[in-house]
């Protein structure tokens, strides 16, 4: 049943839990109130009767002692008059001997008899009197049992019943009463509660149908319409509803980066197979070999900066997808040397006028992966190889300690190359964000080095800064923390 109510829309889950409650309470409350009732009643009942009895017993021992009657009289008196005059139309009244023999009852008994208990007959003979029950014509009847006086002695018992009608009859119409109510009432809070909750979560209704036409569309401008009463207001779904419309705002922002980076990265996958594909043309058509020569190396340069351009896409594509460097504690000194020494090289095999220099490195163990973190350097060394014509390069590293903090190492690249523009340095860790594209193109770049650099330092807990003179030269600074 519960399973079932939980498979049920949350609106009717409410209604049902709320109804049902309800339920619970009006029961126990209509029970509680019947009962009570129920016995407040026969109380009051019971003493009613009593006072009855007493005041029918008084007036007939009064009457039996005027005529100064024995028992014997009095019964024979009462065989030839029934004891009418004591009993309105529902009250009976029954004299019974000190044998427990009836010697006279009023008409209102017809045929039947009120009955006779020996137990409470015998009390009441002793002078105690109690209260027992019948059904005489379909009616329940209430008795009382007293002891009947003439002259001081005890000559017999009288029985008086009263019909309990009016008393069930009350009872009846309290419970026909109890439950109607109760069952008004629960449907009152069946439909109130439906309503209620209707409205109340019309605007998750609403969010759902967002979402679904924001998947279907695509179109993350779309927003959750704020109730110009409810503004300000901070209940759960206006909250909701802004939570929703801040996650559209992010997504619409995540979805507009995502379609700048796929035709970026379109446009720059065309550019070298265009290239590549005019070659293959040319030479098909034939050339004179020194042309052919050119465009078989004009090809072959293409497919390399594909093949680094596919990597490293295929590199961003893994941090996108959350791919997690690997960490653990590693020497950095020793990772940093490892990058120098891959530029040197690189720097030789260009033949520029380069002097390339290593500092100390302060000894320096962090959390790291030291395949990443040697890429990350060796691009921020690449780069500056790539644009600088001449002069130096000099990478050093320092360890710093502020305070109790765990401290950082801190690794600098700092080139005499064609520096950049103030209003550059904000956008160069983005993806494919070239100054000159032209030059960037020419010398082999792919616009992702920065973006990876940054991505690799990040996952290290790190950051990544620069700094630039316009024709005078940059620092590139790399910021991770010691294990
Ligand atoms: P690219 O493949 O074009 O070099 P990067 O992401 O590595 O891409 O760098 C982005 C841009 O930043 C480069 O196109 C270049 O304009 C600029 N840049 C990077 N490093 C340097 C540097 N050492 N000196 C001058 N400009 C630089």
């Amino acid at each position: 049943m519960l399973k079932g109510v939980r498979r049920l829309p949350i609106r009717w889950q409410i209604t049902f839990w709320f109804s049902g409650l309800l339920a619970v309470v009006l029961v126990f409350f209509g029970l509680a109130l019947y009962f009570t009732l129920q016995t407040d009643l026969l109380t009051r009942i019971d003493e009613s009767l009593k006072r009855r009895a007493t005041e029918v017993r008084l007036r007939f021992e009064g009457m039996t002692q005027v005529a100064n009657l024995d028992s014997l009289q009095v019964a024979k008196a009462l065989e030839s008059n029934p004891l009418d005059e004591f009993a309105d139309p529902g009250l009976y009244v029954q004299v019974l001997d000190e044998q427990g023999k009836v010697i006279g009852d009023s008409s209102s008994l017809g045929q039947a008899r009120l009955p006779i208990d020996p137990a409470l007959v015998l009390a009441a003979l002793n002078g105690q009197t109690s209260t027992g029950e019948t059904v005489i014509a379909n009616e329940r009847v209430r008795i009382y049992y007293q002891a009947l006086l003439v002259n001081n002695e005890v000559i017999g018992v009288m029985e008086v019943g009263e019909s309990l009608k009016p008393y069930t009859d009350t009872l009846n119409r309290i419970r026909l009463y109890l439950i109607i109510g109760g069952v008004v009432a629960l449907l009152i809070s069946l439909v109130g509660g439906w309503l209620v909750t209707r409205r109340a979560l019309r605007p998750v209704v609403r969010v759902s149908e967002i979402a679904r036409r924001i998947a279907a569309t695509r179109d993350f401008e779309e927003r959750i319409p704020q109730h110009p009463n409810l503004k300000g207001q901070h209940d759960e779904i206006s909250e909701l509803a802004a939570t929703f419309n801040q996650m559209l705002e992010e997504l619409g922002r995540v979805f507009d980066v995502h379609r700048q980076f796929m035709a970026d990265t379109s446009h720059e996958l065309r550019t070298p197979l265009t290239i590549i594909q005019g070659n293959l043309d040319l030479l098909k058509r034939g050339l004179p070999p020194s042309e052919a020569a050119e465009a078989v190396d004009e090809t072959g340069e293409e497919a390399a900066r594909l093949s680094r351009l596919v990597s490293d896409l295929l590199m961003l594509a893994q941090a996108d997808a959350g791919m997690m460097v690997e960490r653990t504690e590693i020497d950095l000194a020793a990772v940093v040397r490892r990058s120098f020494n891959r530029a040197t090289q690189l720097a030789e095999n260009q033949g520029k006028p380069l002097k390339l220099s290593i500092d100390r490195l302060a000894p320096a163990r962090v959390m790291g992966d030291e395949y990443r973190l040697d890429q990350a350097i060796f691009n921020l060394l690449d780069n500056a190889v790539r644009y600088t014509q001449q002069g130096e390069i000099r990478l050093s590293m320092v360890v710093e300690h502020h305070g109790n903090n765990q401290g950082q190492a801190i690794i600098l690249v700092k080139d005499s190359g064609p520096g950049i523009a103030p209003e550059h340095l904000d956008h160069l860790f983005k993806r494919f964000y070239r100054v000159d594209k032209a030059r960037s193109r020419a010398l082999g770049g792919t616009g992702l080095g920065l973006a990876i650099v940054k991505y690799i330092v990040e996952a290290h807990s790190g950051r990544v800064q620069v700094e630039s003179q316009f024709g005078v030269g940059s620092t590139f600074k790399v910021i991770i923390p010691l294990a």
